[in-house]
């Protein structure tokens, strides 16, 4: 089985979409090995999002990222990367919402930058996100 590092953003925490999303997680096969709630600062939400750090929206995405709390959770199951990625929808959830309508993007997103959750786009990602939350621990 994989391990793979799902985010409840700022919008869907105070929008009040955890349940939600917790539910589509356990529907979907996932278990929930791990999970916190924090509050990122500007550091380290620019050290996640590093690899944007030359984009124009950055200074926007490190605002956004720290304008409220984050659920973090480490999610287990066959093909976990992928699949959470699949079940999440496309990046701009106004995009999400026409192409993908059953998506989690669909249902709490608002646009390509207030898209509600994360999940990591590799297992190499997935790695390096995981231990960034967690540190460098035994999950099983
Ligand atoms: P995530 O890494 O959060 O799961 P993603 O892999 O679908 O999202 P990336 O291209 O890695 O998308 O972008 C990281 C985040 O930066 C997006 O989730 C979104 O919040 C923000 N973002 C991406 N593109 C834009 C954009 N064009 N304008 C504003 N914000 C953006």
């Amino acid at each position: 089985e994989e391990e793979t590092l799902a985010m409840v953003k700022p919008d869907g925490v105070l929008g009040n979409y955890t349940e939600r999303i917790k539910n589509a997680v356990v529907e979907s096969g996932f278990s929930i090995i791990r999970e916190t709630v924090i509050q990122l600062d500007e550091h380290r939400a620019s050290t996640f999002y590093v690899e944007h750090s030359s984009k124009s929206f950055f200074s926007s995405l490190v605002k956004y990222m720290t304008s409220g709390p984050v659920l973090v959770m480490i999610l287990k199951k066959e093909n976990a990367v992928a699949d959470w990625r699949a079940i999440i929808g496309p990046t701009d959830a106004r995009k999400a919402k026409i192409t993908h309508p059953h998506s989690i993007r669909a249902m709490c997103g608002l646009n390509a930058e207030k898209n509600c959750v994360h999940g990591s786009d590799s297992l190499e990602s997935a790695r390096r996100e995981i231990s960034f939350f967690f540190g460098e621990i035994s999950t099983d």
